[in-house]
């Protein structure tokens, strides 16, 4: 059963999360399978998605936002796109598209970072927005401050929560063909945290990136756990392991219908639209060589299908088919 436990450290500016995705997980990874034109995932593309998923569940999870959370890693390699889409309950979905090969040795630089010119980018998609409202979107390459290519995800992503959000962040991510889950440390803002009251910070001490000695000591503790442990382990156990000597307060944890979990929110006429803004010609030509227009979700695998009545009704009417407050790409 797929997890996301949250905790606090008792009087300390410091906050952690574990996340534990399992049929959440083996569901996409089935869906993609039996897509019979892309076929699964070559295993290094499956772990670096499990680990995005994993990372954007917790993200999602640790932000008060009314809104859609997509992480996203645009490729110059054999992996063009990464993307995990996270909704406020945390619904969520994930593909990726892979144009070249990737064998079992493949590093995450050799899959979207080859001429250093992979990008990862942040983006929160407020679900009500008024006009020519733009979502918010934070982007970062995949190389550190030397410009060394980075071949973690979690790097990437604590890289982008210090440069964004200046958050000091310890991820510890891992994904298989069973499991992806992760571990989040964060030191908290100085704000607006109830949870400081006991603690000995001070508004002075506020700027204190890399500075705080109890973030420090429990980022390394977190930073020992092992791949194979965060796969295998049960959350108790992972937490008392890493973190028994310290005191930690706990939250009842999301399960079940509030776990993250697999859901799709394409739909028959949002294809439609996207058919409409190929053009008519283009569908015409389709339509002169086969009966139907078939075309695959790739997040779900669902297939629509668009025959010549379908396709003419598109065209003559595509006013009907906007949908006034519907989640629009951009
Ligand atoms: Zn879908």
């Amino acid at each position: 059963m797929s997890e996301l436990h949250k905790f606090l450290f008792d009087g300390l500016p410091v906050r952690g999360m574990v996340v534990r995705l399992t049929d959440t997980w083996t569901e996409i990874l089935r869906r993609r399978a039996s897509n019979s034109s892309t076929g699964a995932y070559p295993e290094p593309v499956r772990d670096m998605l499990g680990e995005m998923v994993a990372a954007a569940s917790l993200m999602q999870a640790n932000i008060k936002f009314d809104g859609a959370l997509v992480l996203q890693i645009f490729g110059d390699g054999p992996v063009k796109l990464a993307v995990v889409e996270v909704q406020p309950d945390l619904a969520l979905r994930a593909t990726a598209t892979v144009v070249g090969e990737v064998d079992a040795a493949t590093t995450l630089s050799q899959m979207v970072n080859v001429g250093n010119e992979g990008r990862c980018a942040i983006t929160l998609d407020p679900t009500s927005k008024f006009p020519g409202q733009q979502p918010y979107q934070g982007v970062v390459p995949l190389f550190d401050d030397r410009r060394h290519k980075i071949e973690k995800v979690s790097a990437v992503l604590e890289h982008y929560m210090l440069q964004s959000e200046q958050l000091d962040t310890t991820l510890v991510l891992a994904s298989n063909d069973q499991v992806a889950a992760g571990l989040l440390i964060q030191r908290l803002p100085m704000q607006g945290t109830d949870n400081l009251s006991g603690s000995m910070v001070s508004k002075e001490n506020e700027d204190q990136i890399g500075l705080n000695e109890h973030y420090n000591r429990i980022a390394i503790l977190a930073s020992s756990l092992k791949r194979e442990e965060l796969l295998t382990l049960d959350v108790d156990t992972i937490l008392r392991r890493l973190f028994w000597e310290e005191s930690i307060t706990r939250f009842e944890p999301l399960e079940g219908d509030t776990a993250p979990r697999f859901a799709c929110s394409c739909s028959r006429e949002r294809v439609g639209r996207m058919l409409v803004s190929l053009g008519r010609e283009e569908a015409e030509s389709i339509l002169s060589e086969r009966a139907d227009i078939e075309v695959a979700c790739e997040f779900c695998g669902v297939q629509y299908r668009f025959d010549a009545i379908d396709a003419a009704q598109l065209f003559t009417a595509p006013l009907v088919l906007h949908v006034p407050g519907g989640l629009e790409p951009h």
